[in-house]
């Protein structure tokens, strides 16, 4: 059993094109594209096209596609020119872990030197 899709969000009408992005990379799992209101020099989100709410939702089916996320987030951030002096990726689960936008995203911030811990 893989995680229920949910309610729609802004981010299942990207996935699904109803709203134009440009695309930094897309596949048939995923997308990626910057974010709106970037955080760093560099700042983009990969998502899943299954609209999975959050990280804490998905099962163990969901195992190969969670690892893809990460692994299209190394390769967009590689061609994002990031490699070279590293980044940061993350996932805010839920109302303490700072999500706003109900559909699993990955974060990739880059072009700067990050702060440990984070607020
Ligand atoms: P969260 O706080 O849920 O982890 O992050 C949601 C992120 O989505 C925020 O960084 C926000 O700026 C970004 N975002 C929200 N709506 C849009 C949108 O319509 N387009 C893009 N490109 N980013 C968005």
């Amino acid at each position: 059993q893989t995680a229920k899709p949910t309610a729609d969000t802004i981010f299942g009408k990207i996935a699904r094109k109803e709203i134009p992005v440009d695309f930094l990379y897309e596949d048939d799992q995923c997308v990626a594209f910057h974010d709106q209101n970037k955080q760093a020099p560099t700042h983009f989100l990969v998502i899943p096209k299954v609209p999975i709410q959050q990280l804490s939702h998905c099962k163990q089916s969901d195992e190969q596609l969670l690892g893809h996320l990460l692994v299209i987030a190394t390769k967009v951030a590689k061609d994002q020119g990031l490699d070279d002096n590293g980044y940061r990726v993350v996932i805010n689960n839920g109302k303490h872990g700072g999500q706003s936008v109900y559909h699993l995203h990955v974060h990739v911030f880059g072009g700067r030197q990050m702060e440990w811990p984070p607020g």
